[in-house]
């Protein structure tokens, strides 16, 4: 079941929704070469906490991990898609690439966003493949308005992707977002004719979070059991908003 949320839940989102924006805001500044995954989780565990807020993923139990995730930031770095791990011995460098997720509750609702980031200088390549992923993001959040379907977000992401030569992730998919970190519907980042395709109505909140391989879709996941990486070894993209379905079309409701 799709739960819509009321006008004054929505507002309560947009409040997580902004410390999230904070948190990426101020994360995505300190990277550069030699700053550590792990010097960015504690950045963003200190401000989420300062904030009264709780973080989203740290203590997230997932089944098919078989535990908790242990961080409040997911850090993937190059050929990691998305879930990698905070860690101090992994020292950013040129030429690398970190996607930073992150999500927090602030007075029982979530917010939830995720950017990729170049540290240094990166190849054209790799420019190509940010820029791609983040238009594909805003190419599906103009879709999640009123009238529209579901697919009418996950075929504007797809098509742009692969109209430029990267790949779509097909295993790991957007999602509601509420009173729940992850609620009904998924929303794929590809038009899959297996899934539900329901009507977008107001009040409707969705995570919409591209995942962009530069080569082949195929991932697999490490043996920390969260780490998902391309099978390719190539890079891959995550660019993440949670998006209320308004009246007016769609509220991005972390960023200003
Ligand atoms: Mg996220
Ligand atoms: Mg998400």
């Amino acid at each position: 079941m799709i739960i819509r949320k009321t006008a004054a839940e929505v507002e309560k989102m947009r409040r997580s929704g902004l410390l999230v924006w904070e948190v990426l805001q101020r994360v995505t500044g300190m990277i550069k070469e030699g700053v550590t995954t792990m010097d960015l989780e504690v950045t963003a565990e200190r401000m989420i906490r300062d904030a009264g807020a709780r973080p989203a993923f740290k203590g997230y139990y997932s089944p098919a991990a078989g535990n908790r995730f242990p961080y409040v930031l997911c850090t993937s770095v190059n050929d990691e898609i998305i879930h990698g791990m905070p860690n101090a011995k992994r020292v950013l460098k040129a030429g690398d690439v970190v996607s930073i997720d992150t999500g927090a509750q602030l007075d029982g609702y979530f917010g939830d966003s995720s950017v990729t980031i170049p540290v240094g200088e990166v190849s054209d390549e790799v420019k190509r493949l940010l820029a791609v992923t983040a238009e594909a993001l805003e190419l599906g959040i103009k879709q999640a308005r009123p009238g529209n379907r579901l697919f009418d977000i996950s075929s504007a992401i797809e098509q742009h992707v692969v109209s430029n030569g990267f790949s779509v992730v097909r295993e790991y998919v957007g999602h509601g977002i509420g009173s729940r970190l992850h609620e009904e519907p998924q929303v794929p980042n590809y038009v899959d004719r297996r899934s539900e395709n329901p009507r977008l109505k107001p009040g409707m909140v969705l995570a919409i979070e591209p995942m962009v391989n530069a080569g082949r879709p195929d991932c697999k996941v490490l043996s920390d059991r969260w780490t998902a990486v391309t099978v390719d070894g190539k890079y891959s993209a995550h660019f993440e908003h949670t998006v209320a379905v308004t009246e007016n079309g769609p509220w991005v409701l972390t960023r200003p």
